[in-house]
């Protein structure tokens, strides 16, 4: 029927009628190769964001299933982890392409299929869903060049007869965590690169999106990846504690909101385990008088209202300096021209949730309060859904809430600076690091403004600076807890131990005891 037009068709159970909750489907478990429904209590009912209308169930997989779970994952490394190299690209390669037979799509050509889930559990528009999937499609098709990145090292006779060799191995069981405004992207930021140096992981989508996921998860089983190397639980903060608290577990992976991900990372520190933690974001554009005017007002407004702001990467501070304080119309004449819509063609969605609509109304209504001017609140298309309006406030400071606070809404936060100092000044004043950018046609103040700012990514001239592989994401601060980022090099190195092996063939026998510290002789 139309409501699960867009679900995996054999997961479908029920002809349930939208109305009744108690007749959704619950979304799956993913475990051991098999679809399982966890017997855990319902913690969320996944609606769609646009109109309303109830989806599905997601269940808070319990203790003892995780126990369950993390055995087979377990087992699965034994055989997984000694595979070799080149078969297990193969399956990362039927991951991105149809190779079993003519029946199997890889996720390529999944792509619209997974989008349409997106839209509809998300509200993305659909262009940008696809920009969603093909996001992560970039990190199955660099895992894909696994092999040339796994070398160790050797060095003959650093002492004599003496040789030593360095090698990386897996580590075991992963966890990922995934957070809801990237459904497809950063689950397949976790899933090829931990799987293709052979560990197995277990991977905990947001309870508020899980559709995306258990479209990956077919593909995983159409791939044929062996049992138990990709898993999948459902649930929220209760089923990722079981997780973090098995003593199985050897690694994690989050992306989410910086309470949470400091709580992992504690956890995981606490075990003496590896967590890479990407976490919330404020990110700045700086906007320079001598900027090429067209080209900074539209990267301006697709950067803070694309995604309606639900973007890690969003900027939802423009710093204008100097002149440039007098564009502020002009932008919001510009802003105008946005429709909001899940179409095709419409420029951004609605919020993820009713409270999330309801946590940035109230934002937006305190930085009134605090004595800021709101420019331009763009009206909704739907009395239903969670619909907020692209909004502009100027006349910011640095101590309002809206400021303080990682909105993740469609609202740009305006504030006027004298001089460049100010806006570096004001920049790395925050306790966040993820992205900024600059606009101005000066090598030198360009150059002034990646040496001098302290966050992890700068885009200059562009307002999004995320980074694509062999590079990894390099959030800093308060948005990113971890040494070694997400994918990229790094993210070989994450999910790899080194280990070193020195031997000893002499053709002479060893008479004499030496307790000393042995020398490179
Ligand atoms: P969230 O922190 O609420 O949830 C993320 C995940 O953690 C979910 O799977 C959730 O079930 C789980 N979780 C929630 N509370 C938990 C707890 N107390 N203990 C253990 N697990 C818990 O984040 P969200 O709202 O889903 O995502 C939005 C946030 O993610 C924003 O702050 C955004 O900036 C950030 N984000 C960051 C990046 C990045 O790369 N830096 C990328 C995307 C999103």
């Amino acid at each position: 029927t139309k409501l699960w037009k867009y679900y995996p068709k054999r997961l479908v159970q029920t002809s349930a009628k939208k109305e009744d909750v108690g007749l959704l489907p619950t979304v799956h478990n993913f475990v051991g190769g098999k679809f399982v429904t966890s017997n855990g209590p319902i913690i969320h009912t996944v609606t769609n964001p646009a109109t309303g209308e109830t989806l599905q169930k997601v269940p808070g997989t319990t203790r003892q299933e995780v126990d369950q779970v993390m055995q087979i994952a377990q087992e699965a490394f034994g055989s997984w982890s000694t595979t070799p190299i080149g078969r297990r690209l193969n399956y990362i390669f039927q991951l991105r392409e149809a190779e079993i037979d003519v029946r199997f799509q890889g996720i390529k050509k999944r792509s619209k299929d997974i989008a349409q889930v997106i839209t509809r559990e998300l509200g993305k528009t659909p262009a940008d869903a696809q920009g969603d999937v093909a996001r992560g499609l970039e990190i199955v098709e660099y895992s894909c060049g696994a092999a040339g990145k796994l070398e160790g090292m050797f060095q003959k006779n650093v002492a004599t007869n003496v040789d030593m060799m360095q090698m990386r191995e897996p580590l075991g069981v992963c966890l990922g965590v995934c957070p809801f405004n990237f459904p497809a992207m950063i689950p397949l930021w976790m899933l090829p690169m931990s799987t293709v140096v052979g560990n197995t992981i277990v991977l905990k989508p947001s309870e508020l999106v899980p559709g995306a996921v258990e479209l990956i998860a077919q593909v995983v089983d159409e791939a044929q990846f062996p049992p138990g190397v990709f898993n999948v639980v459902q649930g929220g903060k209760e089923t990722v504690d079981c997780l973090l608290e098995h003593p199985g577990l050897k690694a994690v992976s989050f992306v989410g909101s910086t309470p949470v991900g400091r709580h992992i990372y504690r956890k995981a520190s606490e075990r003496g385990i590896r967590a890479q933690c990407n976490m919330g974001a404020k990110n700045h554009a700086v906007i320079m008088p001598d900027a090429a005017k067209d080209t900074a007002l539209n990267a301006l407004i697709g950067a803070a209202f694309g995604a309606s702001g639900q973007r890690c990467m969003a900027i939802s501070v423009g710093v204008f300096v100097g002149e440039a304080g007098n564009w502020i119309s002009e932008l919001v004449k510009r802003t105008q021209s946005l429709v909001l819509g899940t179409a095709e063609g419409s420029d951004l969605g609605p919020l993820v949730t009713e409270k999330a609509k309801q946590r940035v109304e109230k934002l937006i209504q305190s930085a009134e309060s605090q004595g800021a001017k709101i420019e331009y609140r763009a009206s909704v298309p739907s009395s239903k859904g969670n619909w907020v309006g692209p909004t502009i406030i100027s006349q910011v400071k640095p101590h309002m809430d809206v400021y303080q606070q990682e909105i993740f809404g469609p609202v740009l936060s305006c504030i006027h600076v004298e001089t460049l100092d100010d806006a570096i000044q004001l920049i790395n004043n925050n306790p966040y690091g993820n992205g900024t950018s600059i606009f101005t046609q000066s090598g030198v103040v360009a150059r002034m403004f990646q040496s001098n700012i302290q966050v992890g990514q700068i885009g200059i001239n562009l307002p999004i600076p995320v980074p694509a592989p062999p590079f990894g994401f390099t959030g800093s601060k308060d948005s990113m807890w971890g040494d070694l980022p997400f994918y990229g090099s790094t993210g070989f190195e994450f999910y790899t131990r080194p280990k070193t092996v020195i031997t000893r063939w002499d053709e002479k026998v060893q008479s004499a005891i030496h307790t000393s510290m042995p020398l490179h002789r």
